[in-house]
């Protein structure tokens, strides 16, 4: 059977959720497969996905583009080799048992949910893979959580069909957890900051060995800055799930506190943890208000902050294991002394985004609606100048919520659930946004 090794990258967005795999044309024919055929992708696992066309700069660079379960479910990240082979069959399941992870907060109402069901029809999966769910009301806030298909029949099988017996198990499935991961799906444009910031901290926590052999020390310390809103926090959080790191977040003012030595204190716990869970990532929000340009300071606590921060930073035997991210608006009212060779010696801007970013951000946080055919986020890319990823965001709740609002009176709430045909009905349309536009 032929198979190819292709080199993986992330989804396209609007993609994630979709169990698809990106291929070229070149790939395609190598495989004697379409789009709309099943592959098989090996990793460190072996998963399932669904055929579909890349886009044409994709095209002869020998990759595959897969969302951030597929990945998992391939036991592989972003950069990593996988092997595509084909399947001689494609049979469907009779029966899958999915089982919710533990951190799911509440028990929440899916079994028989048609809209759930109808979510997976022809999602491509094998025994153990990690399946995404959309929960909540399809606008309001949607939510995708992974699932673990823990039983199949028969167990060869790889696609769910209308013929599938879906259910739902009470018990989570031990050790998995799957409510909101951040991966690279979850980000509109930045593209070329993330790749900076994915090759100063993911080397070395997956490949310390490398600088050991080349005799450099990796980064200890990362600073992004930009104005609020363009997501820092969010790119720090991805390269930190997606590179299987352990997070600690912090925010600057926080640490700061009024009584002798506190600070100091937590931002020590704060470093044992991290070296505890090594490999860890360390976010820090506004580093300006803990490490302010000592002329500036004028607090005894902010100052014994830095000279404590210093000593940590200074202190980081990890060879990479450890690797703190700072983030500020203000990259001038940070200390120099933090901005050092071996403490935050990377900088890297998040901009305001321009408009085919915005279109992006766009697309990432309409994802879970039911969008009304005149609604075109190209138009309200253009429309939306200055916008920062969390305006953005914020406008598409906001769009929703003026949606569900005109809906609001057919409703009968009283009831325990709302009929599906109602909720097929559901649309946000141009209109909403225009009026979340306005205030
Ligand atoms: P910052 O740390 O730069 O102040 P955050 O990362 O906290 O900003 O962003 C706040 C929210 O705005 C995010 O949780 C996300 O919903 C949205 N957001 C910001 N930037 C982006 C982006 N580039 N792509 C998608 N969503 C974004």
């Amino acid at each position: 059977m032929p198979e190819v090794q292709l080199k993986v990258d992330s989804a396209y967005p609007g993609d994630q959720g979709g169990g698809k795999a990106r291929l070229d044309p070149e790939t395609m024919l190598l495989l004697k497969i379409s789009p709309g055929d099943l592959v098989v992708i090996e990793g460190k696992r072996r998963t399932v996905a669904k055929v579909w066309r890349a886009l044409v700069e994709d095209w002869n660079q020998r990759k595959i583009r897969i969302d951030n379960f597929t990945r998992l479910n391939a036991g592989v990240s972003i950069g990593d080799t996988v092997k595509i082979s084909t399947l001689s069959e494609e049979i469907e399941a009779k029966r899958v048992v999915l089982a919710p992870p533990e951190d799911l907060p509440k028990k929440i109402p899916i079994a028989n949910n048609p809209h759930v069901i109808n979510g997976l029809l022809d999602f491509p999966v094998v025994k153990n893979d990690s399946i995404p769910i959309m929960l909540g009301l399809p606008f309001v806030q949607p939510q995708i959580v992974a699932f673990k298909v823990v039983e199949i029949e028969p167990e060869e099988a790889v696609i769910i069909t209308k013929n599938t017996s879906v259910e739902f198990s009470d018990k989570p499935a031990a050790g998995f957890e799957g409510v909101k991961r951040f991966s690279y799906e979850d980000i509109g444009g930045l593209k070329d900051e993330l790749q900076r910031l994915r090759e100063t901290i993911e080397l070395p926590l997956r490949h310390p060995e490398l600088f050991q052999k080349l005799g450099i020390e990796p980064p200890k310390g990362v600073l992004l800055y930009g104005p609020p809103g363009t997501g820092k926090t969010l790119i720090a959080k991805a390269v930190a799930s997606e590179s299987g790191a352990h997070f600690i977040s912090i925010a600057g003012p926080e640490v700061i506190s009024k009584y002798y030595g506190e600070s100091e204190q937590r931002l020590r716990e704060v470093f044992e943890e991290a070296r505890e869970n090594s490999p860890s990532i360390i976010f820090i929000d506004e580093l300006d208000s803990i490490a302010p340009r000592r002329e500036e300071v004028t607090g005894e606590v902010e100052r014994r902050v830095v000279a404590q921060l210093l000593t940590m930073m200074d202190g980081l035997e990890e060879r990479g294991q450890v690797v703190v991210i700072g983030a500020t608006n203000r990259v001038d009212a940070i200390d120099a002394a933090l901005r050092r060779p071996g403490r935050f010696d990377r900088e890297i801007e998040i901009g305001v985004p321009g408009e085919p970013d915005r279109i992006e951000i766009l697309k990432i946080h309409t994802r879970g609606m039911p969008l009304a055919e005149d609604v075109s986020l190209n138009v309200l890319a253009q429309q939306t100048h200055g916008f920062v990823g969390a305006d953005l965001a914020a406008l598409a709740r906001e769009a929703a919520i003026r949606a569900l609002r005109r809906y609001l009176p057919d409703l009968d709430l009283d009831k325990a659930e709302i009929e599906q045909e109602t909720l097929d009905k559901l649309k946000v349309f141009a209109a909403d946004f225009r009026s979340a536009q306005r205030d």
